[in-house]
């Protein structure tokens, strides 16, 4: 690991995709990637799968409840939600950026949130982003729970069972990654189309060097389309826990995507960073996916970090 002459950190090698989609064929690394520590799988979507399970069982109101629309039960998902975030996006910024755990270690951009600008809402970059993840985020992805909950309730989604289709039931918990990076890239794309960057996406982009608040700090608008991956659930066979588990995953990893830092953190225990969503903020036109499937390599707007800027088709 070493510094670029600006003392922005970056990569001993270019950033790549993963070995699913990178030919030729190596079982070897597949496997590693799915199940490997680090990989797809172990620790991230195991914890969400759990805190999916446990939501489900001891933190939601059961479907006979939810079947009339009322402020007790609405409530309470609203403030778990809020809950969920400041546990999340709070331990990393508390680590990372109050008690600087790993002071300037691994952090792509030399600079400390921003203070004293004027394009943020208290001039406070961490100000800012709190009241847009708290004030808007947390209420949107409520809105896209509570209408599931109801419409599961009143039968109004087609639900799957465990006992019915156990392989439908393990797969989809699969697959439901997968299908989030394809609705982030496309949804993303489109908010890149110039008057919707000017009036909605900009909130987001105020951030170039993001903190893990940055994450979900975003306008309505933008929270609106980026929580419809969860309207999948509607009409893909599904249980309320693939449902949470989805929502929570939308909800609650941007944190760790933005935490600007590259892993592993925390004495290089925990594996996360995401240096590829790092480089779409600081350049903007590169980068609009994730790190698994290709989408901006198929589509020309891959940039691997090394070298001169530039996006390559390759
Ligand atoms: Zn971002
Ligand atoms: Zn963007």
């Amino acid at each position: 690991m070493a510094l670029d002459e600006k003392g922005y950190w970056k990569p001993d090698s270019p950033s790549t995709y993963s070995p699913v989609f990178q030919g030729p064929l190596r079982p070897k690394a597949i496997l590693k990637w799915f199940f490997g520590w680090g990989g797809l799988i172990w620790p991230r979507h195991v914890s969400y799968a759990l805190l999916a399970v446990g939501t489900w069982f001891f933190l939601q109101a059961d479907l006979t409840a939810t079947k009339t629309l009322s402020a007790g039960w609405i409530g309470t998902m609203l403030l778990r939600n809020l809950v969920l975030i400041w546990i999340v996006f709070g331990f990393y910024h508390l680590t990372l950026y109050i008690m600087k755990v790993q002071g300037k270690r691994g952090k792509y951009d030399p600079k400390w949130q921003e203070k004293g600008k004027k394009k943020f809402l208290f001039k406070s970059q961490v100000l800012d982003n709190i009241f847009w993840t708290c004030v808007s985020g947390a209420p949107i992805w409520t809105a896209y729970e509570v209408f599931y909950v109801w419409a599961a309730a009143n039968g109004k989604v087609p639900l799957v069972t465990w006992s019915a289709n156990p392989i439908w039931f393990v797969a989809w918990f699969f697959i439901i990654p997968f299908w989030r990076e394809t609705h982030f890239y496309f949804i993303h794309r489109l908010l890149h189309w110039k008057p919707l960057l000017r009036a909605i996406h900009s909130n987001h982009h105020k951030n170039p060097n993001p903190g893990p608040w940055s994450g979900m700090s975003m306008h309505p608008l933008e929270h609106i389309g980026y929580f419809s991956c969860l309207l999948i659930h509607f009409v893909v066979p599904s249980h309320p826990i693939h449902f949470f588990y989805d929502a929570q995953l939308t909800a609650l990893t941007p944190a760790q995507g933005h935490s600007g830092f590259e892993g592993p953190l925390f004495g290089n225990k925990w594996p996360v960073g995401d240096y590829f969503h790092y480089l779409h903020h600081r350049y903007v036109s590169c980068n609009f996916g994730g790190a698994t499937i290709p989408w901006d390599k198929w589509l020309g707007r891959f940039y691997d970090g090394v070298g001169p800027y530039r996006t390559k088709n390759r």
